[in-house]
């Protein structure tokens, strides 16, 4: 643990000014492990700054110290982002393994800053480009590796509510609330530990499950009558074209989950969702069960990259051309 008693002392020493960033269209473990640790160094009487590249789902933009005067969207102010950059001292890149996952724009502005960059993280192949590389894929969230950086500090059972539910958050979101293989005995002792901290899990389950719109359900549907089985039904394909999500309403954060019930099909054990933000401009999203890679596949055909069991990316193809790109390679990862 020797690099986290260097992080630790490098942000003790000289009362540095600490700019915190994760990456574009932030989950809940990166608006989690940003503000968590925001809200436990600002507790210390700590300068600490938040830049998210873009603004996330409306459920995370209630978490507690969203939109707080510390913190700003680069996307929305990209003035007070640069004026934040130049002062900071430290820069903690936070559930991101290379400086581009921040969004072009961010990243170029990041370019600019001068002061020591931390990499807290649990992606793999992380880039070698930060002072203080702290990257350990055994983790399930970025916010369990937060929490551990405040146990070898002050302690964990000295944090405030509005950290521990943020860091509550990034280890429920990122588990699949405690049920994918990256949970261990560590993580639960972790949560009840925040639990001690006055946070329950049934909030932040109905702050960021209970709170759909009946389009996000819609799309749901559709996306579900549409689903293909492919080699041999050991991979699913959902498919959102452009339309739907204008007739759904979608907002942002509403396919979130669609893409593992993919999963639950017996025999399947890679599922795909393309979503069509455009005609031309594809998301994609890859879940996949045991050892079949999808970060492997992600990065070899679309552009992207991700963790072994989950990984995201793009692709400028018509959702028919991008779907039989998949059903013609996915072979390869099963
Ligand atoms: P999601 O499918 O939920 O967007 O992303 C799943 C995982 O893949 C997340 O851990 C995320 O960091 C990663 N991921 C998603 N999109 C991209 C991408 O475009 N590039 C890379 N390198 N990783 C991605
Ligand atoms: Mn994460």
């Amino acid at each position: 643990m020797a690099i986290v008693q260097e992080i630790i002392q490098r942000l003790q020493q000289g009362a540095p000014r600490v700019l915190l960033t994760t990456h574009w269209n932030p989950d809940g473990d990166a608006i989690g492990s940003t503000l968590g640790l925001a809200h436990y160094l600002r507790a210390k009487g700590m300068s600490v700054q938040v830049v998210f590249p873009n603004t996330p789902s409306r459920a995370l933009q209630r978490s507690p110290g969203y939109g707080a005067e510390f913190t700003c969207v680069h996307h929305d102010n990209p003035e007070r982002a640069k004026e934040w950059i130049g002062q900071a001292d430290v820069h903690v890149a936070l559930d991101y393994n290379t400086p581009h996952r921040v969004g072009q724009q961010l990243a170029e502005a990041l370019e600019s800053f001068q002061g020591d960059s931390v990499l807290i993280d649990h992606h793999p192949q992380p880039d070698a480009s930060y002072d203080l590389l702290w990257s350990d894929t055994a983790k399930g969230s970025t916010c369990e590796m937060v929490a551990d950086l405040i146990e070898a500090d002050a302690g964990l059972n000295s944090l405030d509510v509005a950290a521990a539910e943020n860091l509550l958050m990034g280890l429920i979101t990122d588990s699949g609330s405690f049920r994918f293989p990256s949970t261990s005995a560590h993580t639960l002792r972790v949560a009840a530990t925040l639990m001690d901290c006055g946070v329950h899990p049934n909030d932040i389950h109905a702050r960021l499950y209970e709170t759909s719109s009946e389009g996000r359900l819609q799309l749901f549907g559709r996306g579900l009558a549409g689903i293909q089985f492919v080699a041999n039904g050991q991979a699913a394909l959902i498919t959102l074209t452009h339309q739907d999500m204008i007739d759904c309403q979608y907002q942002s954060g509403d396919t979130e989950g669609l893409v593992n019930w993919g999963l639950s099909v017996e025999g399947v054990r890679v599922s795909a969702l393309l979503r069509e933000d455009e005609p031309g401009v594809l998301k994609c999203s890859f879940r996949s069960t045991g050892q079949a890679d999808v970060n492997a596949f992600a990065r070899a055909h679309f552009n992207g990259g991700g963790h072994r069991n989950a990984a995201g990316g793009r692709s400028e193809e018509s959702l028919t051309t991008a779907s039989q790109r998949f059903a013609e390679h996915i072979q390869e990862i099963l």
